[in-house]
């Protein structure tokens, strides 16, 4: 049977196969029984029964996902999801209020596991010792980059995952920063990852959750400050209502903080600090940083997640902002499966750059105006107020360090 699957929007976790469509059917519409229209945002259901009145001339269709409530089956690896992601496991054992993962999925279930790379279970250290060594198991005989994009709960990290993953090397760990309860396991996860050999900021992240009822951005700066000094890079998670919309005020806030300028460990911190040379190095780091603060096409929205008929695409370790479906960090919650697909913007011709030494680690920021650059000083000199450890900020146009590659990951 020939089935096509719509979707109402285009993200990086989209199938891109024959049969996969953002669209109405058009004039050459493709031969199939059947039409899935798979929805995982509350946002996007109008546009999804618009495309479902517009595909149903085409074969009998049906709507389903996150977004309408419908609970996941057993994973389908390339049918609502692009080849590479992967569920192992659906629900979740815990009632987050902002998390529609546990009123749909109910408790932690797991399922078979299939091939993929990119871990994206609402909540895949819930999963009994057993399950989670099998798809460690299957990660390590990946040959894609491996990635818990899917959010991880850090209260729930024992010290064999961190063993494992070690081991694994991933991409990046996606842990979550929800509310108060979660300050200090975050911590305490980073402290032992950071020991047990992860790179900072590097392949530890964090979803950080701001902008619900009562939060302030002064509290939610400070919450982005914690988890950076434990390690994590933050990527601020918006909460957002059924229809889709932030509270006032918090799309710049969410826009700055979903790749940050941040602080990474340099492997040539002599030639950065000392300012001397507009080396490969700087030049790469800078421009990268440049990149992260200044254009808004690439940041990240992740709030809810997932769906798809008959297969919940999970949401993250702590879930989905947002209501009917959304995931959590763990699960729906990847902020891979929720960003849509926008053209890079170009680097800006005048972005600042400039680098300072702490001890042994390097910073390598740059911003497009001085107003950040000067705002992103004052709260680090905040964080270290030991300013004799503080070599003199170097000032660089972005356009005059062009010449290295850009050796940064992509988050
Ligand atoms: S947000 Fe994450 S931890 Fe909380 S209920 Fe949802 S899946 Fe579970």
């Amino acid at each position: 049977m020939r089935v096509a699957r719509v979707f109402p929007r285009r993200t990086k976790a989209t199938p891109d196969d024959d049969l996969a469509f953002t669209d109405v059917p058009g004039l050459f519409p493709p031969e199939v029984d059947r039409v899935e229209v798979s929805v995982a945002f509350s946002w996007d259901l109008k546009r999804a029964e618009y495309l479902a009145r517009e595909w149903r001339h085409i074969a009998p269709t049906e709507i389903g996902g996150p977004a309408v409530g419908t609970p996941g089956g057993e994973f389908d690896p390339g049918r609502f999801l692009r080849a590479g992601y992967v569920i192992t496991s659906r629900g979740c054992p815990n009632r987050c209020w902002f998390c529609e993962v546990w009123k749909r999925e109910g408790d932690v279930r797991e399922l078979e596991v299939k091939e993929g790379h990119n871990i994206l279970d609402d909540n895949l250290l819930a999963c009994s010792r057993e399950h989670i060594e099998k798809v460690f198991e299957m990660l390590k005989g990946q040959r894609d980059p491996v990635d818990f994009s899917g959010g991880l709960e850090a209260a729930r990290l024992e010290d064999w995952h961190i063993a494992r993953f070690v081991d694994l090397k991933p991409k990046q760990l996606f842990f979550a920063y929800d509310g108060p309860e979660d300050r200090e396991p975050i911590i305490e996860a980073g402290r032992k990852l950071v020991a047990a050999g992860m790179r900072p900021h590097c392949q530890l992240r964090a979803f950080v959750l701001c902008g619900y009822a009562k939060d302030t951005h002064e509290a939610a700066e400070r919450r982005m400050w914690e988890v950076i000094d434990a390690g994590f890079m933050p990527f601020a998670m918006v909460y957002r209502g059924k229809d889709g919309k932030r509270a006032p005020g918090w799309s710049p806030f969410q826009k700055k903080w979903a790749r940050p300028a941040f602080p990474r460990r340099s492997t040539r911190p002599r030639r950065m600090a000392a300012g001397t040379s507009r080396s490969r190095a700087p030049g790469r780091r800078a421009r990268s940083a440049g990149r992260a603060t200044t254009s808004s096409g690439m940041s990240r929205q992740r709030e809810t997640a997932s769906g798809n008929v008959g297969g919940s695409i999970g949401h993250t370790a702590k879930g989905r902002i947002s209501a009917p479906p959304p995931r959590r960090v763990a699960g729906g919650r990847s902020d891979e499966v929720n960003e849509p697909i926008k053209a890079p913007k170009p680097h800006p011709p005048t972005t600042l750059g400039f680098g300072v030494r702490v001890g042994t680690t390097l910073l390598s920021v740059s911003f497009a105006r001085e107003t950040e650059r000067d705002e992103w000083l004052r709260n680090f000199g905040a964080r270290h107020p030991d300013a004799g450890d503080i070599a003199e900020p170097v000032m660089l146009k972005l356009t005059e360090i062009k010449g290295g590659d850009d050796g940064e990951e992509e988050g």
